[in-house]
């Protein structure tokens, strides 16, 4: 009988496994799909990532290597090819998780799990049904694609996150519902491959819950690459007629295009699991409710990640999964949700980390605020990256680093130093005194962080 069964193979599953492994554990993994990775190996992070960095080649060779004296000949396009290496992409890493698996001895069962009993998980297998019985069971089953009412996803021509990460040809006209992560990352795609992209939003901004001022700047920058917006825009159904997609909104209009993206949120995946056997609790929004040591109600049962609510993304979910495992054999984990960053693959790229502005200013707290913006970098004027800024805010009191919110080059891979910052309770005079490289896009982080007090040196 293994120590722990996880239900679940993503990112908030695999890492759990591992890590009650390197603690000695014995451990099953059930996933139904036949690669471990879960949505962000399949299809999320990393099948997008692969296309947004084909697609950022393929229009700066249209548009902008030219300017600087890399001249392509004829230019075209070749989907087929950018969507096998996609899938390469993913075989690769699906294989090294394999390893890993292996490598720590994990047992791996491919089938669908129910909770029968405490401790009791019976899986539906391509050769019939398996019984197993462990001390522990952690859940990390993930989310899928909400829809809204009136929206008939067919699968191909109106479909979710999981249907435009292969569209076979470029859209004509793509319209795109929700103007979130996943409707801006995909957009984003189809945009730079040739699309016409219309992005439908039911709110008055685009990424709700990022900063307000970011969020505005990067609707600007979009509009100016090409993507038309339309806030304040509530979808009330669409359907494919005679192969042309009809999408009708709010106050009757009707609007007309090749293919739809529903990208409009997830929801957790609990169906099925057989929680209501064991009586383990869900919240209003059908999420599982855990404590701070990622405990369900039941009696040795653990969930974490996207099933579990909060920021749905995939190093959440690791963490968790790392902190369910250690908080259950060693007493001790630890998950500081104020130290996550986001990040959205756009070109430029935004990331954030902690507080954003309307949260401090709703909490009441005094603030401090530094910003500097990229076109006054060196390492950004050379690689022609000058669109966006970074910003931080410090407690106005103990300057404390409270939020960090960037829009421009690279500022997922920036993010990093300011998640550390957080993490270590750092001051922005902290950031302002530690010596960055020249040139490097770092730079305008700590110069930020020397603007939080008035004495940016470049500016
Ligand atoms: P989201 O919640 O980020 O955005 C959905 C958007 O749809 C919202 O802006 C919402 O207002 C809008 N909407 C809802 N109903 C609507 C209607 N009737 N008409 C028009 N607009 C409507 O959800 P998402 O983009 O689908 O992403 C799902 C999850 O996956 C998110 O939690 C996201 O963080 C995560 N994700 C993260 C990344 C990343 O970190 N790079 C990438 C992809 C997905």
């Amino acid at each position: 009988m293994p120590d722990l069964i996880i239900i679940g193979g993503g990112p908030g599953g695999y890492v759990a496994a591992i890590r009650a492994a390197q603690l000695k554990k014995s451990v099953t993994i059930i996933e139904k799909e036949p690669m471990l990775g879960g949505t962000c190996l399949r299809v999320g992070c990393i099948p997008s990532k692969a296309l947004l960095e084909s697609s950022h080649m393929y229009e700066m060779a249209q548009h902008t290597m030219a300017a600087r004296g890399v001249v392509v000949g004829k230019l075209s396009l070749d989907l087929a090819t950018m969507l096998q290496h996609k899938e390469s992409v993913v075989r690769t890493l699906g294989g090294g998780i394999d390893g890993l698996m292996k490598k720590n001895k994990i047992t791996r069962v491919l089938g669908t799990a129910t909770i029968t009993a405490p401790g009791k998980v019976s899986v539906e297998t391509k050769d019939g049904k398996q019984e197993l019985q462990a001390e522990q069971i952690l859940i990390a089953t993930g989310s899928t694609p909400a829809s809204l009412p009136g929206i008939e996803i067919d699968g191909d021509r109106i479909g979710t996150s999981t249907e435009a990460l292969c569209y076979p040809e470029v859209p004509k006209h793509l319209i795109v519902i929700g103007a979130g992560v996943i409707g801006l990352e995909l957009g984003t795609v189809w945009r730079r491959l040739g699309a016409k992209v219309t992005v439908l939003e039911y709110l008055d901004r685009i990424l709700p819950g990022m900063d307000n001022e970011i969020a505005a700047e990067a609707k600007k920058i979009f509009e100016k690459q090409g993507i038309e917006f339309r806030l304040g825009c509530k979808v009330t159904g669409a359907k494919v007629v005679k192969k042309e997609c009809q999408v009708s909104i709010d106050g009757g209009e009707l609007l007309k295009a090749d293919r739809v993206l529903v990208a409009v949120g997830r929801k957790p995946n609990t169906q099925g699991l057989g929680l209501e056997n064991v009586g383990v609790q869900l919240d209003k929004r059908g999420f599982i409710v855990v404590d701070k040591h990622l405990r369900t109600s039941a009696a040795g049962i653990l969930a974490v990640g996207d099933v579990i609510g909060g920021a749905m993304l995939a190093h959440k979910a690791e963490e968790e999964g790392v902190a369910a495992v250690e908080y259950l054999y060693t007493g001790y984990g630890h998950v500081n949700y104020d130290a996550i960053p986001g990040v959205v693959y756009t070109e430029p790229e935004i990331a954030n980390v902690g507080a954003s502005e309307e949260t401090l200013i709703q909490q009441g707290r005094k603030y401090r605020k530094g910003s500097f913006p990229f076109m006054a970098n060196g390492r950004a004027r050379a690689s022609g990256t000058i669109e966006g800024k970074v910003k931080i805010l410090a407690d106005a009191e103990t300057d404390r680093v409270l939020g960090v919110h960037i829009i421009g080059p690279h500022a997922g891979e920036l993010i990093a130093e300011c998640t550390a910052a957080i993490e270590f309770g750092a001051s922005s005079e902290d950031i302002a005194r530690t010596c960055h490289a020249h040139p490097t896009l770092a730079e305008t982080v700590k110069e930020a962080a020397l603007a939080v007090d008035g004495r940016a040196l470049h500016m």
